[in-house]
């Protein structure tokens, strides 16, 4: 059994790059969940792991000799308010290994104490938004969208003070890197173009090594950047999912999905749709995430202005050249993915109508976002089929209009009924990580000591393109008293 073999090298930056710091013990450390499929990806000996040295590790409570945890440094505009030094104020890499592909991947503590980043808060976590932050990132996962991972969670043995005492907990999350938009604006907002191009050299030679190779590097990591985001905001909102947070600090530069907090997934169709306590506003709604997104990748272009051109107008004419690819980037991702949702191999004019026509009438109806994609394959090949789909429309008759000039669209496709329903079914889930049933597990675990929910969530989550018999509930949008009005980062 052994240790990680950590190959390090954010710390090799400059010192302003981030602060040295221990993890800070916790009481009495148990393990409650270990991803050793993910271990195996990472080259790490689950054994070693799960066993006491292991929980020490993963609690904080003592970390290997080869180990160099840091807290990084950044910046963030936070619901438009731009702060100037945020940083990991509950996080601590313990480092970063080379997987089995040869990628460089980190290993953070999340919830692991105070850094000299955490301003007034105490660098801890409790239960609830660990076990959230596990089962929707490593439901992200399954369903095919970058996302960071979890590797493990324990629980600490300590309470930590919310709105009341709640217990303690530790997650280890696992990402290809932590470095986000935020890490840019902490050096560009204190007049430090070195430390700017000495992070975009270091991203361009981490995630983006073709763009060196460009005649203007860093104008190709910028494209990059946003080519990533625009893909990744698609995957998005082809799932129904909604960030709910989506400050600058957390949007990675590599294009996964990172920060879980208030997170959570539509059930009906709903461009509005928020969920998080703190988005008064609806500035991170569901259907204002692409403009969000767009957003925060102008403050992206603002802090690499002084390394992309000489001139200012030159840096300027660049930027605004390179976010104008955003918009045409995540439309055709977006309607790429409709037309696979709704069975279309080939593409034709009217084909964005009739995705169109066909999120309108679900917004109009209350249809639930997912079932009403997944049931599609059932009606594909004629009207027999379609009593399952129709019925989650408000009004069920809405749904014939469009069906029959969908059904006629099919027509003109190539795929017979098996290889379509396949195809369907492989890009429409049946199972996403419902609000309310994230909500039951968590009180399960929270105020039962009961883990029971959290292993069959993550179970019937990792194969969420597969029908489950046995787990067919977990299929059911909520019923009226159980619907989740509101989700909190509980930070
Ligand atoms: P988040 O809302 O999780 O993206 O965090 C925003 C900022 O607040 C980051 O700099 C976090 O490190 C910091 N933060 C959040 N919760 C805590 C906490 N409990 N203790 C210290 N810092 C925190
Ligand atoms: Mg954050």
């Amino acid at each position: 059994m052994s240790y990680p073999q950590f190959d390090n090298s954010y710390i090799h930056l400059p010192d302003r790059f981030f602060a040295r710091v221990d993890p800070t013990p916790v009481a009495t450390p148990r393990l409650i969940r270990l991803n050793s499929g993910l271990a195996e990806e990472l080259r790490l000996d689950a054994g070693w792991l799960a066993s006491p040295v292991g929980i020490d590790m993963l609690s904080g409570n003592r970390l290997p000799d080869n180990a160099e945890p840091i807290a990084a440094a950044y910046a963030g505009h936070q619901f438009g308010q731009f702060v100037p030094q945020l940083g990991d104020g509950r996080a601590i890499l313990l480092g970063e290994v080379i997987d089995r592909d040869g990628a460089r991947r980190d290993i953070q503590l999340k919830g692991s104490g105070p850094t000299p980043f955490s301003r007034r808060g105490d660098g801890r976590a409790a239960l609830g938004p660990v076990l959230r932050e596990y089962v929707v990132s490593e439901a992200m996962a399954a369903l095919g969208i970058p996302t960071t991972r979890a590797l493990a969670a324990v629980t600490t043995g300590d309470t930590v003070a919310r709105e009341t005492l709640l217990p303690g907990a530790v997650l280890t999350r696992v990402a290809s890197s932590h470095i986000r938009v935020g890490t840019f604006q902490f050096f560009a907002a204190r007049g430090d173009v070195e430390g700017v191009r000495i992070l975009a050299d270091y991203v361009i030679a981490r995630h983006y090594p073709n763009a060196a190779e460009s005649p203007e590097p860093y104008r190709a990591l910028l494209d990059a950047v946003i080519a990533a985001q625009a893909d990744l905001v698609a995957q998005w909102l082809l799932v129904g999912f909604i960030h709910g947070v989506m400050n600058t600090d957390n949007m990675s530069v590599a294009g996964e999905t990172i920060d879980y907090g208030p997170c959570a997934f539509m059930d009906t169709y709903d461009l509005g749709t928020v969920f998080s306590a703190i988005d008064q506003n609806g500035r991170y709604a569901y259907g204002n995430q692409p403009s969000i997104a767009q957003w925060n990748l102008t403050r992206l272009a603002e802090a690499l202005l002084p390394v992309l051109a000489e001139d200012q107008d030159s840096a300027v004419a660049r930027a605004q050249e390179a976010l104008d690819v955003f918009a045409t980037r995540f439309k055709t991702k977006f309607h790429a993915g409709m037309r696979r949702k709704i069975g279309l191999v080939t593409e034709q004019d009217g084909d964005v109508t009739l995705v169109q026509d066909l999120l309108k009438i679900m917004a109009e109806n209350g249809a639930d976002y997912t079932l009403t994609f997944r049931r599609l394959s059932d009606a594909a090949s004629g009207a027999k089929g379609d009593k399952a789909v129709r019925s989650l429309f408000g009004d069920p008759t809405s749904f014939d209009g469009w069906a029959s000039n969908w059904r006629q669209r099919l027509g003109q496709e190539q795929q017979d009924d098996d290889t379509r329903r396949a195809a369907m079914n492989a890009v429409n889930p049946a199972y996403i990580p419902r609000n309310h049933q994230i909500e039951a597990m968590i009180s399960a675990a929270v105020e039962q000591d009961d883990f029971g929910p959290f292993g069959e969530l993550m179970e019937v989550l990792s194969r969420p393109y597969e029908d489950q018999p046995s787990f067919a509930r977990y299929a059911e949008p909520p019923q009226p008293h159980e619907r989740v009005l509101q989700t909190f980062c509980g930070t």
